[in-house]
């Protein structure tokens, strides 16, 4: 007989943690798993779903396909991970919802990053427009086919309150006890709060190491930026002789840590403070409680101001912003006008959405195929029917400099 460890959950938690015991629960009732904890279950539905393994192929910034050493969603999912569980612990929060959150927390992105997402938002205007975070928690409430039960992965509301952390009135309104912070300006968990904050800090501090390595960015202009510009000249004194992407990465570590050690002090600072009775006390609180502190939440945000200047808005990403435009608005207008040029499956919704809802019904079912697309998946289907191949290449500099 296999012997099992039992821990248990929530062992070293503060009252204001995520507690198992006071979770709002799943939407299709479940019973508990004879050694695993429901958050931890929530992980790992999330691991083996199908719209997971997908982030392999789907970019922020950079295409997928143009260079093997750029984050791509995965990559970048494990960092937000990794980022929020190492202050979880610290904060003594719940590091398995953290996990589940953040490896969720882009399952809803189109191909080609922003310029996908803005370009089916473009297309969904008539139809209520097309939102990234409410179509994480699409993937993970309805489009995923797995289980015999229900749709979706049927995840905890913890879970699913951190996947949705941006959402229109209108939207929200739709959603019931999940969209009701977004209308009564409450709080999501603490859990949740500190997800959002780990993909901020691991987008800036890799889209500025990624910037760097294609030569979209110089450490001259990034001189400008003082988070970077301290942690530069400090590795460059504690090492005078180590090279350029030594230099780089020790850069980048030396500025994460500072944003994540800032962010653990004044949390931890502001929670003892407020000392909250549990996580609902959490939630009916105006502002959040976890955050950096003023001067950290400067210097950050000057760096995030500078990376939309110079890197989302760089001449050579622009014109990949185009072009993937492009294809994103050419698959849907091909899929609206003719359904059956999608998979059955897809078609079948499509039909049935025309059948329930006219074309508000169609195109979203028509979006949520273009939107679970991979970049190379939405490139050969653009090949395949509009029987054109963009140049989509943006050449890594890196390769060729010293
Ligand atoms: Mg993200």
């Amino acid at each position: 007989m296999v012997s099992v460890h039992l821990v248990h959950p929530g062992e070293g938690m503060a009252p204001w943690a995520a507690w198992e015991t006071l979770s709002r629960g799943r939407q299709h009732p479940e019973p508990s798993h004879a050694y695993r904890g429901e958050y931890q279950r929530d992980r790992d539905r999330i691991i083996h779903s199908t719209a997971f393994r997908r982030l392999v192929y789907k970019t922020q910034v950079f295409v997928n396909h143009e260079g093997d050493h750029y984050r791509t969603r995965l990559t970048h999912s494990l960092e937000v991970a990794q980022i929020a569980r190492t202050a979880a612990r610290c904060l003594h929060l719940n590091e398995e919802l953290v996990e589940a959150i953040c490896l969720a927390h882009d399952l809803g992105h189109t191909p080609f990053g922003h310029a996908g997402q803005e370009a089916l938002n473009a297309c969904m205007k008539p139809w209520g427009g097309f939102e990234h975070n409410l179509q994480s928690l699409r993937v993970v409430d309805d489009l995923e086919e797995r289980y015999a039960q229900f749709r979706g992965l049927n995840l905890t509301y913890e879970t699913r309150e951190g996947i949705l952390k941006h959402c229109s009135k209108r939207n929200a309104k739709a959603l019931g006890e999940l969209g009701r912070r977004f209308i009564e300006r409450g709080q999501p968990g603490l859990e949740a709060q500190l997800a959002n904050l780990a993909d901020e800090i691991a987008y800036n501090n890799h889209d500025v190491d990624d910037g760097l390595r294609a030569g979209l960015l110089t450490e001259d202009e990034l001189a400008g930026v003082e988070l970077f510009a301290d942690h530069w000249n400090g590795v460059r004194d504690a090492h005078p002789r180590i090279g350029r992407r030594e230099m780089i990465h020790e850069t980048v570590r030396a500025m994460i840590n500072d944003v994540v050690t800032d962010l653990v002090d004044h949390s931890r600072a502001a929670l003892e403070r407020a000392h909250p009775a549990d996580a609902e006390a959490v939630r009916r609180r105006a502002r959040p409680l976890i955050g950096f502190s003023r001067p950290t939440a400067k210097r950050h945000r000057a760096l995030k101001t500078f990376l939309n200047k110079r890197l989302y808005r760089h001449e050579r990403v622009m014109e990949m912003t185009e072009q993937a435009t492009a294809v994103v608005v050419a698959l849907f207008e091909c899929f609206m006008g003719d359904v059956r040029a999608m998979p059955k499956s897809h078609a079948e919704r499509a039909l049935e959405g025309q059948e329930a809802t006219g074309d508000a019904g169609q195109a979203r079912a028509v979006a949520d195929y273009v939107a679970g697309m991979t970049d190379r998946y939405a490139l050969s289907g653009y090949a395949r029917l509009v029987g054109a191949s963009p140049d989509l290449e943006m050449r890594a500099t890196d390769e060729r400099r010293p």
